[in-house]
């Protein structure tokens, strides 16, 4: 399979400013742009929250799931939270999304959440949601510290099979919903555009 360079699209594009005005909005009050006003109601609400509001918060994990800061030398996982919001036992996580909530995904919240347990003890519950700015949406998804070690198996397995990867330099291509509509990888078998 060829390199392939993934050109950013007008929807990334879009993506990206609208977490940029949600960021600003947020943290700042900067005025919301009348182009991105229908996020206006959904960022309130989030305001409104009490805790302690960390925007684009970053986190960093070392292999043995120590607590490191994302550009740590022994950095091992990294993940941004679009908002973190502390609220001494509780934390809420919220990841922003200007595509359509048929494609929800709360893996990268179960992610972050586990992240949360290691940076903030405190901590014994997350309530995570994506929030689906311009489609109107909220898919929400809760973790208890009480089965941490439980999800960390799972998440193992799967750096283990990516270390196998690298290992033998092979990538088995594994088909999936964005195989078709959004992959640039057209000579895939699974992508259906190629040749
Ligand atoms: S078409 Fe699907 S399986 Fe193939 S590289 Fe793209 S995402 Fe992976």
């Amino acid at each position: 399979m060829a390199d392939v360079k993934n050109p950013i699209s007008h929807a990334m594009s879009y993506g990206l400013e609208a977490h940029k005005i949600a960021e600003e909005y947020i943290r700042d009050g900067k005025a919301i742009p009348k182009t991105h006003h229908y996020m206006k109601a959904m960022l309130d609400k989030l305001r409104s929250l009490d805790g302690e509001k960390l925007c684009e918060q970053k986190l960093g994990l070392t292999e043995d799931l120590q607590p490191c800061s994302f550009s740590a030398k022994n950095v091992w996982w990294r993940g941004i939270a679009d908002l973190l919001i502390l609220q001494n036992d509780v934390a809420r996580i919220v990841d922003y999304k200007t595509g359509k909530s048929a494609y929800a995904d709360t893996k990268q919240l179960e992610l972050l959440a586990l992240a949360v347990f290691k940076h903030y003890p405190e901590v014994q519950k997350v309530k995570s949601a994506l929030l689906f700015t311009v489609h109107n949406d909220f898919i929400p998804a809760e973790y208890e510290r009480a089965k941490e070690e439980e999800l960390w198996v799972k998440w193992r397995q799967e750096a283990d099979r990516l270390a196998a990867s690298v290992t033998n330099n092979v990538w088995n291509p594994t088909k999936n919903f964005t195989c078709r509509k959004w992959c640039p990888v057209t000579d895939c078998p699974h992508n259906g555009r190629g040749a």
